[in-house]
């Protein structure tokens, strides 16, 4: 009996050592970004996943059955809110049959939720146009500060579904948020010589930076968001780009560069192509690695160093 009682004990030994090997909460989002900060404020004890890449249009994610499937056995599920994910995880979420993550369940997180919201609509708000912002604009992850809140959000919500770590969470949300400060002022340093400048960008998913940077969103290529550009709208955009003086436009990977080279093209300037999600474009794995080549990219854009992708 002892013997049977000293084996028991070894075995229980041997599988409290096993444990470490596994991740305490599994986390799923919609966006690359969130994975990130996921990453990093969970440390050792997440492992976290994107369902959309960074080269995907976040809006517009194919409802595949191997996304439902990724995240069939998730802990945790992390939207970006605000209807940015709204044409697909609506799908996605019932599809994968994990009671856990459904919206209103402990697993489900908003990570707008506490995130200051720009070009919230005022009024009644129509989706007849097709306008995919019908709640503000959902590109918030694109200013360094909003991930702060993000980081302690999830801090939160990991603290509360796996209370042993709630310490860990909170030293990594903290660490993260120091690690933002030092480093936006390192990116603030690099975008101040271009100050006001005015940039176009495809879609109507720069604002966040541009507040945050002192940048001007001066017009997009598409008319509305979600809407592409048609023939009259885009020679009108040009003139306007010429005769302010407007030499930039910024496009991520999953739009069309034509309209984009043409504009640039017409009124004197450069088309850069630019990462504003992790993965979108090579060497921005992280969020810091992708502020760091985004604003790169955009001070060299401004520069008129970068030929960008003419
Ligand atoms: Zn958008």
């Amino acid at each position: 009996m002892k013997s049977l009682v000293r084996s028991l004990f070894v075995s229980m030994i041997a599988l409290l050592a096993a444990a470490p090997a596994f991740a305490d909460l599994r986390v799923a989002t919609s966006l690359t970004d969130l994975a990130s900060v996921a990453q990093l404020v969970g440390g050792k004890h997440v492992t976290a996943q994107s369902l959309c890449r960074g080269y995907e249009d976040p809006h517009f994610v194919p409802a595949k059955p191997s996304l439902m499937k990724a995240i069939q056995h998730a802990d945790v599920f992390v939207s970006v809110g605000l209807e940015l994910d709204a044409g697909w995880l609506p799908l996605v979420l019932p599809g994968s049959r994990n009671p856990k993550i459904q919206p209103g369940a402990p697993g489900f997180v908003d990570a707008s939720e506490g995130v200051n919201v720009l070009e919230k609509p005022s009024g009644t708000v129509s989706r007849a146009e097709g306008d995919v912002h019908p709640l503000g604009n959902p590109h918030y992850y694109t200013d360094p500060k909003a991930l702060e809140v993000v980081a302690d959000h999830l801090a939160e919500v990991f603290s509360r579904l796996d209370p042993p770590n709630a310490a860990d969470y909170a030293a990594n949300a903290k660490a993260f948020d120091e690690r933002i400060e030092a480093s936006l002022e390192k990116w603030k340093n690099q975008i101040a010589p271009y100050k006001g400048a005015p940039v176009v960008t495809y879609h109507k998913n720069f604002v966040y930076f541009a507040e945050r940077f002192g940048l001007k969103q001066f017009g997009t290529v598409e008319p509305k968001p979600g809407i592409p550009p048609n023939p009259r709208y885009l020679s009108d955009l040009s003139e306007r780009m010429k005769k302010e003086d407007v030499k930039v436009v910024l496009y991520q990977p999953y739009y069309n560069p034509d309209p984009c080279n043409q504009l640039a093209k017409r009124a004197g300037g450069v088309a850069v192509k630019i990462a504003t999600e992790c993965g979108g474009v090579p060497g921005t794995d992280d969020v810091f690695s992708k502020f760091d080549v985004l604003v790169s990219s955009v001070a060299g854009a401004l520069s008129g160093r970068t030929g960008g992708s003419r």
